[in-house]
C-alpha cells in the first residue's frame, strides 16, 4: 500500500527488464505484447495537479503503464483504478504515455476471446457450456472474475478518453480499435440479455464507437459476409433486440453516424428492425435522449432519396408523420403576444388654465397682517413676489400693494414708509435692487422680482346661465359663480311679473320646478365643486380627443366625436423561446417527406407569372417529361399518393405550430397550404 501512497521517484527500467525501483520490488516485466508508439510524443501537458503528475509522467517507465503490465493483480487493478480517475479529465491524453494503449487494449481483447468461445468445458458438469450461460448457472471464481473486471475498466477508460478529439484521433487511427469494437459487437450483442457483464462491454464499444466513427467507410454490402467488418447488422439487432435503453439509444446513435456518411449509405435498407424501433419510440416525446436517438436515426435514415421514396409506402408512415407533426406542437412554447392597436389619441387637460397674480386669501392676510415689522413686511414679499432676474415691477405698484393691505392693519402693526418697504426688497431678494430707469418717461422700478403666479382654471366657474349665452366674464372660485347666479339670475326670476316658470335655464338643463325656492337648491348643483380640480393645477387630470384640432369646453359637448378607446390590444398566441433541437430534427424528417410526396412535377406549382414554382423542382421540357414519366414507376406514384394524403390528415395538427424562426414558420405554411390544395 505505501507504493500507491508514497511519491516516491519513479521506478526505472533496468537493462535486463526488471524495475529497479529503490529498493521496493523487482518483479520481471511481461514480454510487452506490442512495441510502444514510435509516433513523436506530444508536448507535455499537465493533466492534472501536482500530487498527480507524478503518476502521468509521458515516459515508457511510466509508473502507471508498468504497473499495468506488470501481471500483479492488485497493481493492475490500482492502475486501472488511477487511470479510471484520470480519464475523465479531457486534458488527458492516451498518446502522452507511450504504449499505455497497447497495454490498455490486452484486457478486452482476453474479455473478448473468453466470452466468445463457442463454449467451454465447465470444471463441474464436464460439458461445453457458454459462459454467459455458465455465469448464469455457477458462481465465477474470483479470479476470472477479476480479470473481467479489468477489461470492463480498460474499456470504460478508452471511452472516457475517446471523448476528447486527440484521443479519438489516436484510438481511430489504431487497426485494433475497430477490429475489437466490431468483433465485441458481433459476438458479444447475441449475450448482452443474459450477460451484465456482456451487455456492459458492448456498451462501452458502442460509445467508443460514436467517437470513432467520422472516419469509418464500411465496404459496400456484397463484400460484408465475413465477420468482423460490418458493424450495422449487430446494431440494428441491438437497438431492436435490447431491453436496455442505454444500448438502444447508443446503437441508434451509432448507426445515425454510421449512416450519415455518404459511402455508408447503400447499408440503408428499407427492412431495418433499427427503423422499426425507432419509430415505435418517437411516441415516448417525454424520453427526450431516446427520442433524439430515434428522431436522428430516422432523418439520418431518410436522407438517402430511396429510403425516403421507400418510406412513403410503409405501413406506419402516415402514423410517424403524425407523431412527428404532434412532437413539434407538444413542445412548442406558447406566450400571449400583444400588438397595441391604439387609434392616435390627443391629450389636452380637463380645464384651461392660465396665470394670474396670486392674491393672499383671507386667512393669509390675517397672519400676515399681525405681524408686527419689519417681519410682516419680509413675509408679505416672500407671499406675493418672487425672484425673476429679467422682470421688473415699478415702485408705485410696490408700495401701493403693501399700503393697501396692511393699512387695515395700522393699529396693530404700524405701516413701513414707503422709502423703507423698497429698500427692504434687498434683504429678501439679494439680487433685487430699485433703480431709476432714464426717461423720458423716466421710470421708478424695482429690477429682478415679479408678482408670483398661479394657476387659476380657465372657464371652469364659467356661468351658463341662458342655454350658456350669459355674458358674465370667468370666475375664478366657486363662491363668485353662486354671488353672480344668485343676483344675475335668479333674483330676477323670482321678482319677476307676472311670475315665469321655473326652468333652469342652465346650459342644456330641462330641469323645471313648481317655485323658485325649489329652482335655487337646484340650480346650486350645477357650480362646479372646487374640489373636483386638483389642488396644483399643474397636474390636472388629462382628456383624450380623437384629433388634434379639438378644444376641450367646446359649445357644443354633446357633438364632439367620439374618443378612441385609452387602448386597444390584440392578443394571440405566439411562439416562446425557440423549440428544443429535437423538434427541429423532427421538422426536417417532416419536410424530407414532404418534398418526396410533392416532388413530382406534375404535383408541384409550376413557376408563371404568378409563381415561383416548386423549390428544388428542375422545370422540364416536354420531351423530358415524357421521359421522366416513363420511367417513373407506379411504386413512386403511388408513394407520392401516400404522402400527399398523409400531408391532407396531419394539416389541421400542423396549424397549430408556431414558430419564431420565419423561414421554418413558412416551411410549415407551404405544408399547411398545400394539404389544403391536395384536398381539394
Ligand atoms: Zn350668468
Ligand atoms: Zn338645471
Amino acid at each position: 500500500m505505501n507504493i500507491r501512497a508514497a511519491p516516491s521517484p519513479a521506478p526505472v527500467v533496468a537493462a535486463g527488464g526488471t524495475i529497479a525501483g529503490p529498493g521496493i520490488y523487482s518483479v520481471p516485466l511481461k514480454a510487452p505484447q506490442a512495441a510502444p508508439q514510435a509516433r513523436p510524443v506530444p508536448p507535455l501537458q499537465v493533466t492534472t495537479d501536482d500530487y498527480e503528475r507524478w503518476y502521468t509522467e509521458p515516459s515508457p517507465s511510466n509508473r502507471m503503464l508498468l504497473s499495468l503490465r506488470s501481471g500483479i493483480d492488485s497493481e493492475v487493478a490500482w492502475s486501472l483504478n488511477r487511470l479510471c480517475r484520470l480519464c475523465v479529465n479531457e486534458q488527458f491524453l492516451l498518446a502522452n504515455i507511450p504504449g499505455l494503449t497497447d497495454a490498455l487494449f490486452e484486457w478486452p481483447e482476453w474479455f473478448l476471446d473468453e466470452y466468445s468461445k463457442p463454449g467451454s468445458s465447465s470444471k463441474t458438469t464436464r460439458m461445453k457450456i457458454e459462459p454467459a450461460v455458465e455465469d448464469a448457472l455457477f458462481s465465477v471464481s474470483p479470479d476470472v472474475k477479476r480479470r473481467r473486471r479489468h477489461a470492463l475498466e480498460s474499456l470504460f477508460i478508452f471511452r472516457n478518453a475517446s471523448i476528447s478529439e486527440a484521443n479519438a484521433a489516436d484510438l481511430a487511427m489504431m487497426p485494433r480499435t475497430r477490429k475489437l469494437v466490431f468483433n465485441a459487437l458481433d459476438r458479444l450483442s447475441p449475450l448482452i440479455n443474459t450477460s451484465d457483464e456482456c451487455a456492459e462491454f458492448v456498451l462501452h464499444c458502442i460509445e467508443i464507437l460514436h467517437s470513432i466513427v467520422r472516419n469509418i467507410i464500411l465496404p459496400p454490402p456484397s463484400r460484408t459476409q465475413e465477420p468482423g467488418t460490418n458493424p450495422i447488422p449487430a446494431l440494428e439487432r441491438l437497438a431492436s433486440g435490447s431491453s436496455n435503453r442505454s444500448i438502444i439509444i447508443a446503437s441508434l446513435i451509432a448507426l445515425t453516424h454510421l449512416v450519415c456518411i455518404p459511402k455508408n449509405a447503400l447499408h440503408s435498407s428499407t427492412s431495418s428492425p433499427a427503423l422499426t424501433t425507432a419509430i415505435r419510440n418517437l411516441a415516448l416525446y417525454n424520453d427526450s435522449a431516446l427520442f433524439e436517438a430515434s428522431v436522428g436515426f430516422l432523418y439520418a435514415h431518410l436522407s438517402y432519396p430511396p429510403m425516403t421514396k421507400a418510406f412513403l409506402v410503409h405501413p406506419d408512415m402516415p402514423a410517424t408523420l403524425r407523431l412527428l407533426v404532434g412532437y413539434i406542437v407538444a413542445e412548442q412554447n406558447e406566450e400571449d403576444a400583444v400588438i397595441d392597436v391604439s387609434a392616435p389619441r390627443h391629450l389636452a387637460p380637463v380645464v384651461k388654465t392660465r396665470s394670474v397674480n396670486y392674491e393672499l386669501t383671507g386667512s393669509e392676510l390675517e397672519k400676515i397682517g399681525t405681524l408686527p415689522e419689519p417681519e410682516r413686511c419680509y413675509k408679505w414679499m416672500k407671499t406675493m413676489y418672487m425672484a425673476a432676474p429679467d422682470k421688473e415691477v415699478t415702485q408705485v405698484e410696490f408700495w401701493t400693494n403693501y399700503k393697501e393691505l396692511f393699512t387695515p392693519f395700522q393699529d396693530r402693526s404700524t405701516l413701513l414708509v414707503a422709502s423703507d418697504v423698497i429698500k427692504n426688497v434687498g434683504t429678501v431678494y439679494a439680487q433685487a435692487q430699485a433703480m431709476v430707469l432714464p426717461g423720458p418717461p423716466q421710470r421708478f422700478v424695482i429690477r429682478g422680482i415679479s408678482r408670483s403666479q398661479k394657476e387659476v382654471a380657465e372657464g371652469y366657474y364659467k356661468c351658463q346661465w341662458d342655454r350658456s349665452t350669459c355674458e358674465s366674464t370667468n370666475f375664478t372660485n366657486p363662491d363668485e359663480l353662486y354671488e353672480h347666479l344668485k343676483t344675475a339670475h335668479l333674483e330676477p326670476l323670482a321678482s319677476a311679473e307676472p311670475p315665469g316658470d321655473f326652468t333652469c335655464s342652465w346650459s342644456t338643463c330641462q330641469h323645471s320646478a313648481e317655485s323658485i325656492d325649489r329652482l335655487r337648491p337646484h340650480v346650486w348643483t350645477h357650480i362646479p365643486l372646487r374640489s373636483a380640480l386638483p389642488v396644483d393645477l399643474t397636474h390636472i387630470p388629462k382628456v383624450a380627443f380623437a384629433s388634434k384640432t379639438e378644444q376641450h369646453l367646446t359649445p357644443t359637448p354633446t357633438a364632439r366625436a367620439t374618443p378612441p378607446a385609452p387602448q386597444t390590444r390584440v392578443t394571440y398566441p405566439a411562439p416562446g423561446r425557440d423549440p428544443p433541437s429535437n423538434a427541429l430534427t423532427a421538422l426536417l424528417v417532416i419536410r424530407t417527406l414532404f418534398r418526396a410526396s410533392f416532388a413530382s412535377v406534375e404535383a408541384a406549382p409550376r413557376a408563371d407569372a404568378d409563381h415561383f414554382g416548386f423549390p428544388g423542382v428542375v422545370e422540364e421540357n416536354d420531351e423530358m417529361e415524357l421521359a421522366v414519366s416513363d420511367t417513373d414507376s407506379e411504386a413512386e406514384k403511388e408513394g407520392e399518393r401516400r404522402g400527399r394524403k398523409a400531408f391532407i390528415g396531419v394539416r389541421h395538427l400542423m396549424e397549430s405550430i408556431r414558430l419564431r424562426d420565419t423561414a421554418l414558420m413558412a416551411w410549415i405554411m407551404e405544408m399547411v397550404d398545400a394539404g389544403i390544395n391536395g384536398a381539394q
